[in-house]
């Protein structure tokens, strides 16, 4: 293509909302062989929303919501905003409220935290009160030796498989309680899939949420190939995986733990409603926050490029 051809491009690109950083990517995207894509905030909508608290132990409800608030007070992830939400209704908004059941009456009611620290792609753990509290995956819970026990574990199963991420809280090494928590698909998320693969081009998900969530939710995106419960520095490594046999690949993503994939990727595309340093990281930004335009950027990219074949 001649560089007349590549500025008409990156001109009809940005009247779609897609910004193209450069000739080389456009020239890339016709290449994809793979599209990898973050789940949370980029595949859903990234607006996660309680849907199920249950406690465990003798430990009243609102003492355990309470105490998990704490810990996630200091914490910047999506899924602490969600939480602290849940919990801060229940005081302001007495019985009308969702979480009202589980009530937290106490106006005083996030107490404070000590030795606050995020364990990446797992959690949170801290000292309340001199109780030793930790919040997050069930992985983090279980490397800490607690025992989930027969009955929560069904539940967290029976969760998981309806496309729930599940949140634990363990107080002084015993399970205390489970968070049901639901992020919905992009409206466009499946037309997405569905017209890559009709272009030849196979989608991948990429997340560091557990594997049974996960699958829920691939299956429903129409989503086959899924690489879960991969740690925030992993992620690079694993679109680096999938260039090893020289496929070219774009990887999609919003989200700090993504961008290091997306400099990795032959062609990073960030959601333009993602954090900074995702959309520095990336060749292309879809500032419609729009998955379909993932398509028209390739189909942009291959009307280029392969016109001079
Ligand atoms: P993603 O790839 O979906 O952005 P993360 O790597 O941020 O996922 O987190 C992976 C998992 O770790 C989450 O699904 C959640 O179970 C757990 N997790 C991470 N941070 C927190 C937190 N602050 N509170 C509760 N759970 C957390
Ligand atoms: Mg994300």
């Amino acid at each position: 293509a001649t560089p007349t051809a590549v500025m008409v491009a990156t001109g009809v690109g940005a009247q779609h909302g897609i910004l193209i950083k450069g000739g080389d990517a456009l020239e890339s995207a016709h290449k994809v062989g793979v599209v990898v894509f973050d789940k949370t905030g980029t595949l859903t909508q990234g607006k996660p929303t309680i849907t199920s608290f249950q406690h465990y132990g003798r430990r009243p409800p609102h003492e355990v919501l309470s105490l998990m608030a704490a810990a996630e007070e200091n914490s910047e992830h999506p899924l602490a905003g969600a939480l602290l939400s849940y919990a801060r209704k229940a005081t302001q908004e007495g019985p009308k409220s969702a979480a009202s059941e589980h009530g937290v009456k106490d106006t005083a009611w996030v107490k404070e935290a000590e030795g606050f620290e995020a364990v990446p792609g797992r959690g949170v753990r801290c000292r309340v009160g001199g109780l030793e509290v930790l919040v997050g995956s069930r992985r983090l819970v279980e490397e800490q030796g607690v025992e989930i026990g027969e009955q929560a574990g069904r539940h967290i199963q029976q969760e998981e498989a309806r496309a729930r991420t599940v949140v634990l809280a363990s107080i002084d090494g015993q399970l205390a309680g489970v968070l049901a928590i639901s992020d919905p698909l992009k409206t466009e998320a499946v037309l997405a899939v569905e017209g890559l693969r009709r272009m030849g081009i196979r989608s991948v998900m990429l997340t560091g949420d557990n594997w049974s969530t996960a699958r829920a939710i691939a299956e429903e995106v129409g989503i086959e190939d899924v690489l879960a419960e991969v740690l925030p520095g992993g992620k690079a490594e694993r679109v680096r995986q999938l260039q090893a046999d020289g496929t070219v690949v774009a990887m999609v993503g919003d989200g700090v733990n993504d961008s290091p994939a997306l400099a990795a990727a032959d062609v990073g595309i960030a959601i333009g409603a993602g954090t900074d340093i995702a959309i520095e990281s990336a060749d292309v930004v879809l500032m419609r926050n729009d998955l379909e335009d993932v398509i028209t950027a390739i189909d942009l990219s291959r009307k280029t490029f392969d016109r001079i074949r």
